[in-house]
C-alpha cells in the first residue's frame, strides 16, 4: 500500500507533467468513487500539494469565473492506485489536458478522487482530523509527546493518523523498533515519546529520500509512476522479515496482528514495559 513517502514520490514525478496543464477530459465509469470530477474541467492545474497519503491539484479558477473558485481534485491511491503514462488493463481514470494524457491505473479500485473547495473535507473524515505533516516545522515534539501520554496502544494510534499523517504499516513498525518501544505499548513516557518522535522524523525522511518502498506482488505492487521501483524496502530492519534476525541484536523477529494489522517487532529490543514503569526483557 503506498504511504506517505510514496504518495510525496508520486507528486513529485507527475507535478512537472501537470503543473500550468488545463483539464481538458476527465474519464471514468464510477461517478460514485470519483466525485464531481466534471469540476476539473476547463482549470488549469496550478500545483500540487499532499496530506498524508493524499495527493491535492490545486485548481486555478475559471476565466469567466467570478470571485476566487480555486477547487482541489484530491486524489487516494488507496491499495494499489499509481499514475501511468499509458493506459492498460488497469486503468480507472484517465484525466486529458492540453499537455497530454495522463492514466489512473488500481487493479484493486480502492482508489478515490473527488473535487471539492478547498479544505472541505467534511466528505473524507480522515482527511479532516488529519494531523501534521512528519517533516514539518508544525510536527513538533511537545505536542506529540502530549498526545502520546494519553494514548492507548501506540502503534494503532500512529496508523489513526490524528498524531501525525501518513505513517502507514511499514513506518509504524520500523519507526518502533528504531524507538525501541513495543506495538501495543500505551501511555508513553516523555523519555519514550521523545525517542519515538525522533524516529517518525528519521524513518519518514529517510524513506522519501529513497524514493519509498515497494513491495512483492503478493503484499501490494508500488512502482513510480515510470514504472522504477522504491528502494526504501532494502531498509527495512523489521517489516516483512518475521522469522529473520533483528539487525540490532540477533533476536528472531516476530509477526503478530495487531489491531487486524500485521505487525513485526524484535522481542529484545522492543519488550512490552508494564504499568509500573519496569520493562519485561533485557532492556533496563
Ligand atoms: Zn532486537
Amino acid at each position: 500500500m503506498p504511504e506517505l513517502p510514496e504518495v510525496e514520490t508520486t507528486r513529485r514525478k507527475i507535478e512537472p507533467l501537470l503543473r500550468g496543464r488545463t483539464i481538458l477530459h476527465v474519464e471514468h465509469d464510477a461517478p460514485h468513487k470519483y466525485r464531481d470530477t466534471h469540476l476539473a474541467v476547463g482549470r488549469r492545474v496550478t500545483g500540487l500539494s499532499r496530506r498524508g497519503k493524499y495527493l491535492m491539484l490545486n485548481l486555478a479558477p475559471q476565466e469567466a469565473e467570478e470571485g476566487p473558485h480555486d477547487l482541489e481534485f484530491i486524489v487516494h491511491l488507496g491499495m494499489t492506485g499509481g499514475f501511468r503514462l499509458e493506459g492498460g488493463r488497469h486503468t480507472r481514470v484517465t484525466i486529458r489536458t492540453d499537455g497530454g494524457d495522463l492514466f489512473f491505473d488500481d487493479p484493486r479500485r480502492f482508489g478515490k478522487m473527488a473535487v471539492v473547495r478547498p479544505g472541505e473535507y467534511a466528505g473524507m473524515p480522515t482527511l479532516a482530523a488529519m494531523g501534521p505533516e512528519p517533516l514539518s516545522e508544525d510536527f513538533r515534539e511537545e505536542g506529540f509527546a502530549a498526545l502520546a501520554a494519553q494514548a492507548g496502544a501506540v502503534k494503532p494510534w500512529l496508523l489513526s493518523q490524528k498524531p501525525v499523517s501518513g505513517v502507514g504499516n511499514i513506518y509504524a513498525d520500523e519507526s518502533l523498533w528504531q524507538a525501541g518501544l513495543h506495538p501495543a505499548q500505551s501511555h508513553l513516557t516523555r523519555e519514550e515519546a521523545v525517542r519515538l518522535y525522533a524516529a517518525v522524523r528519521d524513518v519518514m525522511g529517510r524513506a522519501v529520500e529513497a524514493g519509498g518502498s515497494s513491495l512483492g506482488s503478493g503484499a501490494g505492487n508500488y512502482r513510480q509512476h515510470d514504472g522504477l521501483s522504491g528502494l526504501f524496502q532494502h531498509s527495512h530492519a523489521v517489516y516483512g522479515r518475521g522469522g529473520e534476525p533483528c539487525p540490532r541484536c540477533g533476536t528472531t523477529i516476530e509477526k503478530t496482528v495487531l489491531a487486524q494489522r500485521g505487525t513485526h517487532h524484535c522481542p529484545q529490543c522492543q519488550p512490552l514495559r508494564r504499568p509500573e514503569g519496569r520493562a519485561k526483557g533485557g532492556r533496563a
